[in-house]
């Protein structure tokens, strides 16, 4: 059953995680006001489910054939990649990041890595990971995922670690599950999920088996501490959007938690797991672009109207509308290789469909640039009000609230309380804590920009172009177009067919050239 935003609130009521947040114990994590926006965050996910307009992209069949939320179902068809990504940016225009399509990414990259165990080692892996999935569908869960280890020492390997909770691991295997012990260090949404999926980060060496491990987790699982930030700047009057929407991010320690056997999904099977680790980055790549489209469109829209509040037509005014266009190109430039991913998607081994890899990477990679330029884009059209705007008190302070209205308004028929409005939207967006929170998840949620340059270029047929040019040579083809014959001919060296007489007489001329003192001239 499909829950709406206060049913899934509710929801964590019966959950008991050990959370500490500000260096203290939570007692409710769904009654914790610091929470509060990464759980109305995460609820839209849950109330545009319901929504008419939006059903046919925020939901599908689920593996029983009820509906579910897309956000937890496995890609038959390109359709199924782009409603995805429109799912994604939809949500995002609301939430910023509404987290839960990464469950989405994990279970496609899970779903071929099982099959493959299977059809190559035997067992139960991908049956078990079916089940977990219709469990999470049957109960709309929120799970977070739990992939980028604590990874410690960057020069070296899991195994190699001095302190082997660098990564999260198997300690211990019995007849009826695993024992996994170590840190992982990013969680979107930590606190406030159901379920944690454990995924490896990395590729892993066979020496680095332990640390190959997949399985699924509730939160509050023995063994398990959460330490958490703030979701976004809540109870800050000047945080417009960020003080209702916005993702906690937190560090899960597990201190040796046993994992029962239907939850294990990957158990040192390093190639597979490798193959699960590039098939996430694939599938979360793509929903990244959804993600910042999604912040785009919030960024074109309140650039439009700061124009307008200070007195600027951004259509008339050049340069008003070159950064307007800027914007929008940036946008929409990179939510098209969204489109392209999808449109050129492909089937994995197991029947699930996948982005196409150059495609979702090269995406990814524009945006984890480009978030710069759009924010400095923003901060170009705003001016510099947005940082220097007296803070919403003054709204309400009567010795200075009329004056700064009337003082502080740009086009005459706008109301000041409009003006400030929108700066402070631009300035929690990308100024504030929260700016620089959604600078740092483009540049490295997903992986940092060197891994997407990886998988272009492991991807891309680098290979055939060169052959391309060399057949362009092989074949004359470079005249095709002049309306001359390109088939070389036996005894003819080009396209227009030189005899043997021509090319002596180019010699001697080449010669009597060369034997010219240049020097003279
Ligand atoms: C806001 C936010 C939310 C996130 N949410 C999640 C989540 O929900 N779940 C999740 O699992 N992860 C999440 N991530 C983590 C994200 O995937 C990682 O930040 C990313 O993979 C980079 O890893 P890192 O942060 O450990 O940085 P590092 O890997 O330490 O990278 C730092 C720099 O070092 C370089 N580097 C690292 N190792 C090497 C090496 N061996 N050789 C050469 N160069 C190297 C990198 O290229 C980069 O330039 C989130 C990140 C952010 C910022």
């Amino acid at each position: 059953m499909m829950k709406t935003a206060e049913e899934y609130r509710e929801s964590l009521r019966s959950i008991k995680p050990v959370v500490y947040l500000g260096g203290e114990l939570v007692d409710s994590v769904a009654d914790e006001p610091r929470f509060e926006p990464g759980i109305n965050a995460t609820g839209i996910t849950y109330d545009f489910a319901h929504v008419d307009d939006y059903k046919s992209i925020m939901t599908t069949a689920g593996l029983d054939g009820r509906p579910t939320n897309r956000f937890l179902a496995i890609n038959r068809s390109h359709q199924d990649l782009l409603d995805k990504l429109e799912a994604v940016r939809l949500t995002c225009q609301f939430a910023g990041c509404a987290q839960r399509y990464l469950t989405h990414d994990a279970f496609n990259a899970l779903f071929e890595a099982t099959w493959l165990i299977n059809e190559t080692h035997g067992g139960e892996n991908h049956a078990r990971l079916l089940n977990y999935i219709e469990y999470a569908q049957s109960n709309d869960l929120s799970i977070g995922v739990a992939m980028t280890d604590g990874k410690g020492d960057r020069s070296k390997r899991p195994s190699q670690q001095v302190q082997p909770d660098s990564y999260v691991h198997v300690t211990e295997r019995r007849a009826d599950g695993i024992v996994i012990s170590g840190v992982k260090a990013i969680i979107t949404g930590g606190p406030y999920m159901h379920e944690f999926l454990v995924m490896p980060c990395r590729r892993m060496q066979p020496e680095d088996k332990d640390f190959a491990v997949a399985c699924a987790v509730p939160i509050d699982a023995p063994g398990i501490t959460i330490v958490s930030r703030p979701a976004g700047r809540p109870g800050n009057p000047a945080a417009m959007f960020s003080a209702k929407f916005a993702q906690s991010v937190a560090v899960a320690y597990f201190d040796n938690v046993f994992v029962p056997m239907e939850r294990v999904f990957i158990d040192g099977e390093t190639d597979e797991a490798h193959i699960m680790t590039t098939n996430y980055a694939t599938h979360h790549r793509h929903s990244c672009i959804g993600a910042r489209a999604g912040f785009g469109d919030l960024l074109i829209g309140a650039g439009a109207m700061i124009a307008e509040a200070n007195g600027l037509d951004y259509e008339k005014t050049p340069h008003m509308r070159e950064k307007m266009v800027d914007l929008i190109k940036i946008t929409e430039g990179f939510y098209a290789c969204g489109i392209a991913a999808s449109t050129m998607g492909v089937h994995d081994a197991a029947g699930n469909f996948r982005p196409d890899r150059v495609y979702s990477n090269i995406g990814k990679l524009l945006l984890a640039n480009q978030i710069y330029d759009m924010h400095r884009l923003a901060h170009d059209l705003s001016g510099g009000l947005v940082v220097a705007l007296p803070s919403p008190e003054e709204d309400h302070n009567p010795s200075t609230a009329a004056m700064l209205s009337d003082v502080l308004r740009g086009h005459p028929d706008v109301p000041y309380q409009h003006r400030a409005n929108v700066a402070r939207f631009i300035e929690d967006l990308t100024a504030s804590e929260t700016g620089g929170w959604y600078s740092v998840i483009s540049l490295h949620g997903g992986g940092s920009p060197e891994a997407m340059k990886l998988e272009i270029l492991r991807n891309y047929n680098v290979e055939a172009r060169s052959e391309l040019v060399q057949a362009l040579f092989d074949r004359g083809a470079l005249e095709l177009g002049k309306g001359m014959k390109v088939d070389r001919q036996p005894g003819r060296c080009c396209a227009k067919g030189c005899n043997g007489d021509e090319l002596v007489n180019k010699k001697v001329d080449d010669e009597r050239i060369s034997n010219v003192d240049l020097t003279r001239t």
